[in-house]
């Protein structure tokens, strides 16, 4: 039996096979809304190929309402899970196997209750110049402001079955903080018709393109959202800048102030780049991340 549901839209030709994930972290939302609305537009309007839609692969962290389900195993660290492990294992393995299946790959996340990510699409810096064509092609067809290329070497996410097998691959991000905001949802719409348009599966009249920055960034560990400017202590965060903004190495990203109120320590920028990603939820602990610069 099957752990989430598919939803499969067939033609005569079953070429090219397009996968579209939504829910691989439980409290994404705009995602899961973008399928939803997919699966309820497409039926009829595909010309060639196959679509297969899942609105939420981790329907357990899902009903939780968390980013993962109750194992605490993060979905897009086990890839390609175990038949035979705990739930998220059992959902990587077949997950897993479904990518393997894909000729082109969508998997599309958000910043999730902790988070806010600026709107992005994303793809690795795959070693074989094809498929890193396709990708970036991929990406820019979904035509989100800010395109995102790191290394292709980091383990157990679902782009990373999708770069072991040679599929050209992206994903996306798109807000959070445990909101469902409606333009992100109607960007994740336009985003995954674009590509099909793209693809020729599906009549498309393509709009103008909104990408404004490409950073390709090759250094190991690159992509690796988790472990930014990490905490030092428990604590309360507050930030100082906005997603988007621009910070250069040094610039102070925000605070972490000790419970009891006593104690603030700083957060100082490594790099120079944009602010992708923000901590939401003030409350932090120590060691996680608060913020993502590319
Ligand atoms: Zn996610």
């Amino acid at each position: 039996m099957s752990l989430f549901n598919k939803f499969v839209i067939e033609t005569d030709n079953d070429y090219p096979h397009l996968l579209i994930t939504a829910g691989v972290h439980g409290d994404e939302f705009e995602s899961i809304r973008c399928i939803h609305t997919l699966i309820n537009q497409l039926p009829g309007n595909l010309l060639k190929g196959k679509l297969t839609l899942v609105p939420c692969v981790n329907t357990e962290a899902f009903l939780l309402g968390n980013r993962t389900a109750a194992d605490e195993l993060d979905l897009a660290r086990i890839c390609p899970g175990d038949p035979n492990g705990t739930i998220t294992m059992r959902v990587g393995h077949e997950l897993s196997q479904l990518i393997r299946t894909a000729d082109y790959y969508i998997d599309l996340h958000t910043g999730g209750i902790r988070f806010s990510v600026h709107p992005l699409t994303g793809y690795l810096l795959h070693p074989d110049q094809q498929v890193l064509d396709c990708s970036k092609w991929l990406a820019k067809s979904f035509n989100l402001p800010f395109i995102w290329g790191t290394d292709w070497r980091l383990p157990g996410r679902s782009m990373s079955i999708a770069c072991e097998y040679g599929i050209p691959a992206i994903y996306a991000e798109y807000l959070g903080g445990a909101q469902c905001s409606e333009e992100g949802v109607s960007d994740y719409i336009n985003g995954c018709l674009n590509v099909l348009g793209r693809l020729g599966m599906m009549n498309r009249v393509q709009p103008e393109s909104r990408v404004k920055t490409i950073v390709e960034d090759p250094r190991r560990g690159s992509g690796h959202m988790q472990v930014c400017h990490p905490a030092e202590f428990d604590g309360f965060f507050t930030p100082t800048y906005s997603l988007g903004d621009t910070v250069q190495q040094g610039d102070v990203l925000g605070t972490v102030r000790t419970i009891d109120g006593r104690y603030t320590s700083k957060l100082i920028a490594n790099q120079n780049g944009t602010v992708i990603v923000l901590r939401t939820f003030s409350m932090v602990r120590k060691g996680e991340a608060t913020v993502v610069i590319a």
